[in-house]
């Protein structure tokens, strides 16, 4: 049985990993002949719009998956005509522009930041009166890891955003006082059984995910209720099918939804070693209508990701309890090349784990201050 995979990138490498076992075949499209999942299954190189390279793609599939949620809806709608395609493209289409996020996450009466639409630069004012500064402008589509955004603290930041905005619609959201930020990752099966990983704590670097501490330290039980029935809400509305990912900041005690992934997640990799069912596996029961496997977690858990480039593994795997993960991908500035995670039986032996980390990790950017301090400060 061979199951189709659009994108061919990492996420896509580690669901094919978790399918292996299942006996399951993989083929992958994605344009570019980089793609590390050239090593290890059928890949075709074609752009999404190419209508051919689809068509030739779709040849046998038993259904067709995505690991990459700017995939083309057009190109996800021609596939399923042809084969079954799970997430529902409908997802995709919510989850590709942040208006329509945020509108669902609305509708659905799950908290959000307080947000206004930039369809034009002339919008910008207007918006700014309504929300107030300091805001966060973002573009509504294709921005990932902070890219595409600017933050207004000032009038003059509203002046020079204005002569450098690009020509497409953006979204002016309030700038999020957080505790922390937080992130669910949900499941559900074609036969709609649902399950819930337990929320993680992520921090950033200049808007990329460094650090996941998993499950989140200090988690009660009411933010964790209210990350599922947010999670529930959307996965029933949209009949979804697979893994989605939900982002939260976590302020005042409450839970405020920044956006949503219509996929597996880099805040779920530490589910590998440290859940039950990892988040891939689970992803694939799902679209496969198979019975969901528990999400519960095996330990506590910290995953680092490896960006820009990565250190000596004989001196990662030298400290115990730690599981290195490459890509294959050829280092550049910026770029997710693999991540560790270490799982211990207690916060406490996390913690020393953490602390016998190389050199390498004991750079500001892995956040490990956060994972090792007692309790987490709050951010303007
Ligand atoms: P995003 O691309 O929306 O995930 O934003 C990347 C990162 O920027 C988030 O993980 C937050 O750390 C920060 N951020 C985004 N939106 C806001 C907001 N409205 N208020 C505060 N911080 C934000």
């Amino acid at each position: 049985m061979t199951i189709g995979i659009l994108g061919g990138g990492q996420l896509g490498y580690m669901l094919a990993l978790a399918g292996y076992p299942l006996g399951l075949h993989f083929r992958f499209l994605d344009p570019s002949p980089e793609a590390p999942v050239g090593r290890i299954a059928q890949r075709v190189t074609a752009e999404y719009t190419d209508q051919a390279a689809l068509e030739k793609f779709a040849s046998g599939l038993e259904l067709v998956t995505y690991e990459f949620e700017n995939v083309p809806v057009e190109a996800a709608n021609f596939l399923a005509e042809r084969v079954p395609v799970y997430p529902p493209p409908a997802a995709l289409e919510a989850a590709q522009d942040r208006l329509n996020e945020k509108h669902l996450f609305q509708k659905l009466s799950i908290a959000t930041t307080e947000f206004a639409p930039v369809l034009k630069p002339n919008d910008l004012d207007q918006a700014v009166k309504h929300i107030g500064l300091p805001a966060v402008l973002k573009t509504c589509r294709m921005g990932y890891d902070g890219k595409g955004q600017w933050i207004l603290r000032t009038a003059e930041d509203v002046a020079k955003a204005k002569s450098e905005l690009p020509a497409a619609p953006l979204i002016l959201e309030r700038l999020v006082s957080f505790a922390r930020e937080l992130s669910v990752l949900a499941v559900r099966s074609r036969t709609g059984e649902i399950a819930f990983y337990p929320l993680v704590e992520n921090h950033h670097r200049g808007g990329i995910l460094r650090l996941s501490l998993a499950p989140a330290p200090r988690l009660e039980p009411p933010i964790q209720r209210a990350a599922e029935d947010a999670a529930r809400r959307i996965l029933e509305s949209l009949k979804y099918v697979g893994v989605l990912a939900i982002e939260f900041f976590e302020s005042g005690g409450r839970l405020l939804a920044n956006e949503m992934a219509p996929r597996v997640h880099n805040s779920g990799h530490w589910t590998i070693e440290g859940a039950v069912t990892s988040q891939f596996e689970n992803h694939l029961r799902a679209v496969l209508g198979l019975p969901l496997g528990s999400t519960g977690p095996a330990g506590y858990c910290a995953m680092l990701n490896l960006i820009g480039n990565v250190p000596d593994s004989a001196e990662v795997l030298a400290v115990p309890d730690t599981h290195l993960h490459l890509y294959g991908k050829s280092p550049r500035p910026g770029r997710k090349l693999g991540h560790v995670t270490l799982r211990a039986a207690s916060p406490e032996r996390l913690a020393l784990r953490l602390s016998e980390l190389p050199a390498f990790f004991h750079h500001p950017d892995f956040c490990l201050d956060a994972a090792l301090a007692p309790s987490t400060p709050l951010r303007a």
